[in-house]
């Protein structure tokens, strides 16, 4: 059954050939949506005929939200630790081994129950499509039931068995290693497209250059792609082992050397800023304008994990990108949607056209503007015609 969308005063397709500027953007347009793929996109008067109507009264549409860094599988929460962060206590990553007590020590019922409260919570603010990371179980037990919980929610699941040294290994990182590129990486590859690591020589927690080559290294040969936690508290070696690897993203990108954005501008790698946690770990935002104007593939992305910050919301991270990094209300809204989907490697999501998954959100307002312009509202909605 086909369902054609009308009353869309504006309409973000992220093909500037069909239509204005940066977004593409369609005046007065209309969508046909057929079997869950669109397949017909153009101004309303030329639209076609389909079996249902949906008239959204002048109203704006894009593409949902693609969030292509979470972290939805875990127990509890840190509110107390982000109490103390807003008195003065810094980040490092210390933290997360708190969450991976309370993640052991949950059934999977309650593991699911959560991560299907978050993915709800997203979904009802525009995210149609949303990778998941393990990185709260830490055993190669654990993690490979986060990566079968998240497997239940997307097929972007990632293995992040590198995210800290657990307080069992400390001491011993290569020991912990061994463990993530030998039985932790066997059992949990098959659960996973993706695998990544916590590259962050400045966190006591975190991994060292040498630690993430080979953890990216072993990944790739078990046949997972790639992507990093690259220089988010330093300027480390992340970002350019991410590109030298050939990763779909490296994640963060909060402190750069001229070097590491050439690296960038040269490489396929998708740079993800995640300004929600500078928000919420009152930490500089990354230079968005330094990337785009060296001409980097951007994207923006949540982080949403119960740490360094934990929002779901993907309008509020396009508010942040154009308030705190001088990104163009346009900018922002293509590194949330197309940004996200090349950071997946993705060409069925984060666009409006002939053959892409319907994957529609609907603005309560006349203009995508409004998602910076109008922050913390309620504005977005996926659209399910
Ligand atoms: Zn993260």
């Amino acid at each position: 059954m086909s369902t054609v969308v009308t009353g869309i005063a504006e309409l973000v397709t992220n093909e500037p050939g069909l239509g204005d500027g940066l977004l593409g953007v369609v005046a007065d347009a209309a969508v046909v949506v057929d079997g869950g793929a669109i397949a017909w996109v153009g101004p309303a008067r030329w639209a076609p005929d389909a079996d249902a109507r949906v008239d959204v009264g002048g109203r704006a549409v894009l593409p949902g939200f693609v969030d292509s860094h979470s972290h939805l599988v875990f127990a509890g929460d840190r509110a107390a630790e982000f109490e103390a962060r807003m008195a003065g206590t810094p980040y490092d990553g210390g933290g997360i081994a708190s969450t991976v007590a309370a993640t052991r020590a949950a059934p999977d019922d309650a593991l699911r129950a959560a991560l299907a409260r978050l993915v709800r919570e997203m979904r009802a603010q525009g995210t149609t499509t949303v990778e998941v990371k393990s990185g709260y179980g830490l055993t190669v037990a654990e993690e490979a039931r986060a990566l079968r919980l998240a497997g239940e929610v997307t097929t972007e699941t990632t293995f992040l068995g590198a995210h800290v040294v657990p307080p069992e290994y400390t001491g011993r990182p290569d020991d912990y290693v061994d463990l993530v590129t030998g039985p932790m990486l066997a059992a949990c590859a098959p659960l996973a497209r993706w695998i990544d690591v916590f590259c962050e020589p400045a966190s006591p927690h975190a991994f060292d250059g040498d630690a993430a080559r080979a953890v990216l290294t072993a990944g790739r040969n078990a046949g997972l792609e790639l992507r990093v936690h690259a220089n988010q508290l330093s300027a480390g070696p992340g970002v350019r082992l991410a590109v030298e690897l050939g990763a779909a993203s490296a994640d963060h990108c909060t402190h750069l050397t001229d070097a590491d954005v050439d690296a960038l501008a040269g490489g396929g790698t998708v740079a993800t800023l995640l300004p929600g946690v500078e928000f919420a770990t009152r930490s500089p935002y990354p230079d968005a304008r330094r990337l785009l104007d060296a001409g980097v593939p951007v994207a923006l992305a949540t982080d949403c994990n119960p740490g360094s910050c934990f929002t779901s919301s993907m309008p509020f991270c396009i508010a942040l990108a154009v308030r705190e990094m001088r990104m163009t209300p346009a900018e922002a809204v293509r590194a949330a949607t197309a940004g996200g989907a090349a950071a997946l490697r993705r060409t069925d999501v984060g666009r409006v056209a002939v053959g892409a998954r319907a994957d529609l959100v609907v603005l309560d307002a006349p203009s995508y503007r409004h998602l910076a312009y109008r922050p913390g509202v309620p504005l977005a909605r996926s659209l399910e015609p």
